[in-house]
């Protein structure tokens, strides 16, 4: 029980202090997936496209809905990109319309503006709201109901949003994605069968002093089950296991690391000393995103995936490795033969 001594309070205070209080709870989040605060979920937006440049622009109206009649009286909106000004009282920018047809004094220019404010307010429906959680502004039916929430009676989070917080609390996998991230797998080592080399464990351990690189415990090189080689740029990436790309860890760490791209396991103090051991390439291994290695053979991988047995589903391969070769911009990789064998020109 939390008790405010409400009187000592203006009516404002309150509302600030209750505003404090919300914001404070909608921190609290056990999904992983954070909502950002100090986005106003409940504010409709107006989404438009430029009529002179064509760029996508949008207008928080807040919460009190305009109808279209209000926004072409008083809209003055200011293209983000290019600076032209959507008003009624200004004249339009289309060089395929007679001359006169375009001046704000005209009545098609009017109708125009009477059409292109009724598009972008008529109705609920046309308005556009900011997901807390990816922070983009999308259109309604982007968001699912929540009846008394706001003027568009909206969730907080867009859809895309609600499904990855709804696979936290519900996190049973289906069978296709069971079967697309084995053939994704599949498909890596493919790529990387010939790329990888043997790793000395001896020289492993000499360079990494034979501590766990990221806990420091010690390690026994003939206690196999306590260590494990981090695959420091993962294969996921499609990056082979050198010695340039091997660290020691204890089998826990390694457990924690698994396939993470190492910005997102190791410090920047690591980072740095992980490229002093192993003459790893710093800015590759501290970019903060993924980066995929398109410096690998392709057409071995391709290969190597299309040499099936008789009796399997060869459209199906086909697609499959089409698809991850998109997926991971490796098209332009492929000799002019594959190209043409897998219909990609
Ligand atoms: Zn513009
Ligand atoms: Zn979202």
């Amino acid at each position: 029980m939390i008790w405010v001594k409400y009187y000592f309070f203006t009516f404002a205070d309150c509302e600030n202090l209750l505003e404090k209080l919300m914001a404070r709870r909608k921190t609290v989040n056990n999904t992983g997936i954070l909502r950002v605060s100090g986005i106003p979920y409940h504010d409709a937006w107006v989404a438009y496209k430029c009529v002179s440049c064509k760029e996508m622009n949008y207008v928080q109206i807040g919460q009190n809905l305009i109808s279209p009649k209000e926004a072409l009286e008083n809209a003055v909106w200011k293209c983000k990109h290019c600076g032209f000004i959507h008003s009624k009282e200004t004249d339009l920018p289309f060089d395929n319309w007679e001359e006169e047809y375009n001046s704000a004094d005209s009545t098609t220019a009017l109708r125009f503006w009477e059409g292109f404010f009724r598009i972008a307010t008529e109705h609920p429906e046309s308005l556009w709201k900011q997901c807390n959680v990816c922070t983009r502004i999308l259109p309604f039916n982007a968001f699912s109901r929540h009846s008394g929430w706001g003027p568009l009676e909206k969730q907080m989070e867009c859809r895309s949003c609600k499904g990855a917080i709804n696979a936290v609390l519900n996190p049973k996998r289906t069978r296709e994605q069971l079967h697309e991230s084995a053939v994704r797998r599949r498909i890596a080592d493919l790529f990387l069968e010939e790329e990888n080399e043997p790793i000395d464990f001896q020289d492993l351990f000499d360079r990494f002093g034979s501590r766990c690189f990221k806990t420091k415990e010690q390690l026994e090189i003939n206690q196999r089950a306590m260590w494990a080689i981090d695959h420091i740029l993962p294969s996921k990436y499609l990056y082979p296991l050198r010695r340039e790309n091997a660290a020691l860890l204890s089998r826990s760490a390694n457990d924690n690391k698994r396939d993470k791209w190492p910005s997102k396991f190791y410090t920047n103090t690591e980072l740095i000393e992980l490229a002093r051991i192993t003459g790893a390439n710093i800015d590759l291994i501290s970019s903060k995103l993924p980066i995929m290695n398109h410096n690998i053979d392709v057409n071995k991988g391709v290969e190597r995936y299309l040499q099936v047995r008789e009796k399997s589903d060869l459209p199906k391969r086909i697609k499959e490795i089409k698809k991850i070769l998109l997926v991971y911009d490796l098209v332009d990789n492929l000799s002019s033969e594959n190209k043409k064998l897998l219909g990609f020109e």
